[in-house]
């Protein structure tokens, strides 16, 4: 999907204009992935004007990110809490997708390196729905990959950081590539894992079924949120290990993402999902979208307007 270019972008305690946030080629993070980010919504609401969606969840994991590459992040979760409030207000935005990246910067080469500076960036732009609105109302076809996501041990997945993001290429592209929408990685060991920038659900005999943390899968807020709204609605969830041929067989299947917020999945590898009626994960996404409208109580202050 095209960038739609906003009027500012925020740098290392700057805003700048957009097309003045240029880096040199020999930053770091361009040659060995040294940059961890976020992806985060800013949603028009109904009763609270335009609203961060859980900005400290996503800043806090933005430090989190940091501290296991060893970054200097010089700006507090809630110094940069209020710089993303401040991009949206000040790029005159109502609904966004707000994009921080820390990244090593331009001074020394290797990947070990102590002495590149951390460059900061919060940039915020118009996007809709990232599976598309038919997909959020009418579910996506998705396969499985033939790419396993990163095992333990290997590269951090719980860490969002930028070099990850190549097995999401992989693994979205190669679905792309054969008519599908969506692609979803197997961890190591062979289970479900996630899809390519989202986390994935069930829903088996009444009961919401997810992959644990555990299985390779960035542990995501989308998710969480998913969590705590079906607990919420009375649903028992379950973090544990889905085998593949377990997505031929269940009810439903969504995923969730700040990106994708909740879409539902039509089919896996050509096989329709249940009998083509959802009505959990429908339930769900009510509950989801009812933040925004005011239906659901916001009891977790998961909103942060930007205005006051
Ligand atoms: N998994 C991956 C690989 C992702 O890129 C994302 C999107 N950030 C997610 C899961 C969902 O995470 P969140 O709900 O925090 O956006």
């Amino acid at each position: 999907m095209a960038i739609q270019e906003a009027k500012l972008i925020w740098r290392n305690g700057e805003m700048i204009p957009w097309a003045d946030a240029t880096t040199h080629v020999l930053t770091h993070g361009l040659h060995y992935g040294t940059g961890v980010f976020e992806g985060m919504r800013a949603y028009n609401t109904d009763h609270k004007g335009v609203c961060v969606f859980r900005n400290r969840d996503h800043i806090e994991r933005l430090h989190y990110s940091a501290s296991v590459y060893r970054f200097d992040m010089n700006y507090s979760v809630e110094e940069l809490m209020e710089v993303c409030k401040q991009v949206v207000r000040e790029n005159g935005l109502q609904s966004a997708y707000i994009r921080p990246l820390a990244f090593l910067g331009y001074g020394e080469m290797g990947p070990s390196s102590m002495n590149c500076k951390t460059d900061l960036i919060v940039a915020a732009f118009p996007w809709g729905a990232y599976l598309g609105e038919e997909g959020l109302k009418n579910g996506i076809d998705v396969a499985i990959s033939s790419w396993r996501r990163l095992a333990p041990g290997t590269v951090p997945a719980g860490v969002k950081a930028a070099g990850n993001y190549l097995s999401s290429r992989l693994i979205s592209l190669e679905a792309k590539t054969h008519g599908y929408e969506e692609g979803i990685g197997l961890a190591h060991d062979g289970t479900i894992s996630e899809g390519a920038g989202e986390n994935l659900f069930v829903i088996h005999k009444g009961r919401i079924l997810t992959p644990p943390t555990a299985a390779s899968i960035l542990n995501g807020i989308t998710r969480d949120t998913a969590i705590v709204l079906a607990k919420k609605l009375g649903y028992e969830v379950v973090e544990q290990a889905l085998s593949r041929e377990m997505l031929y067989g269940v009810d439903e299947i969504f995923l969730t993402g700040t990106a994708a917020e909740i879409t539902p999945v039509k089919t896996v590898d050509g096989i329709t999902v249940g009998n083509g009626e959802r009505p959990v994960t429908k339930a769900i996404q009510d509950a989801f979208f009812g933040i925004f409208t005011g239906e659901t109580q916001d009891e977790w202050g998961w909103l942060d307007p930007i205005e006051g």
